[in-house]
């Protein structure tokens, strides 16, 4: 379990300023989304927590580790990607079982030739078969562990994102507008799946999107991001009826 602390976060590509002076606290296991139009630098921020990108000045503490210049793998975090990023050429089955391999295999292990005689092995493939299996059941999708992302619907690829985010077992979920490659009638039910899977894992949710319904509904906080900047910090009632600047108040389309 963790929540993050955002310090000062400033990022430049060239001479453009993408993120300036970015503070958040996050608590631990809340679900806080970052809403903001396109452009105005929300995936950039939640690359730079999950060590995608580097920062071009401030610091990021996960728990209480300071994990600037920390590799993705060895941060306490899973993401989503809004295109899935799923490797087309395996299995189901198979891309949910990479993060696991990652992490419970030995280098030696991974080799497929030498891998597959060295002790223990075998025990620790059945170890992942079993997990991926619990996991695509509880997303629904257990019985298309044998196809391959080309052969699914959008919503079943969006399951088996989050289903290899799940496997993970992080303490911080990273979601970069995980549902807006899907149809309006199957974007409404994943929110509520979204949110019953925040409740059941209890961990920290980074969540983004251009989608106000979408930052209202599910959220305990929203951060309004406007041209690199937060602009507002607050649970969704408070921005709706509280907006703290004309920007705010325009992007949300409450009066003020
Ligand atoms: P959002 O996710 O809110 O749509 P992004 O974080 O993707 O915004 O992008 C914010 C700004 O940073 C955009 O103007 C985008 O063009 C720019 N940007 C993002 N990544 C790069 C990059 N690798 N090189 C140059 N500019 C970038
Ligand atoms: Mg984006």
């Amino acid at each position: 379990m963790a929540g993050i602390t955002i310090e000062k976060i400033e990022k430049t590509f060239g001479a453009t300023t993408v993120l300036r002076d970015v503070s958040l606290d996050i608590a631990d296991g809340e679900f806080l989304t970052l809403l903001g139009p396109s452009g105005c630098g929300k995936s950039t921020l939640l690359r730079i927590l999950a060590g995608l990108e580097v920062q071009t000045g401030g610091s990021v503490a996960i728990g209480d580790r300071v994990v600037d210049g920390v590799r993705p793998k060895l941060r306490d975090v899973a993401m989503v990607f809004q295109s899935y990023a799923l490797y087309p050429h395996m299995t189901v089955q198979e891309n949910m079982s990479v993060p696991l391999r990652m992490r419970r295999l030995s280098n030696w292990q991974r080799l497929p030739l030498i891998g597959r005689f060295l002790p223990g092995s075998k025990a620790v493939a059945a170890e992942i078969e079993n997990e991926v299996m619990r996991t695509a059941k509880a997303l629904g999708i257990g019985h298309l562990l044998g196809r391959k992302p080309g052969q699914l619907s959008g919503g079943q690829r969006q399951r088996v994102a989050v289903g290899r985010a799940m496997v993970r077992q992080a303490a911080v979920f990273l979601m970069d507008e995980p549902l807006s490659n899907l149809d309006a009638k199957l974007r409404v039910q994943m929110r509520a799946e979204i949110k019953e899977l925040h409740k059941r894992l209890g961990v920290t949710f980074v969540y983004v999107t251009h989608d106000q319904s979408e930052a209202m509904t599910m959220s305990d906080r929203v951060a309004v991001m406007l041209d690199g900047e937060l602009l507002q910090v607050a649970p969704p009632q408070e921005i709706y009826a509280d907006p703290d600047d004309r920007r705010v108040a325009e992007f949300i389309g409450s009066p003020k």
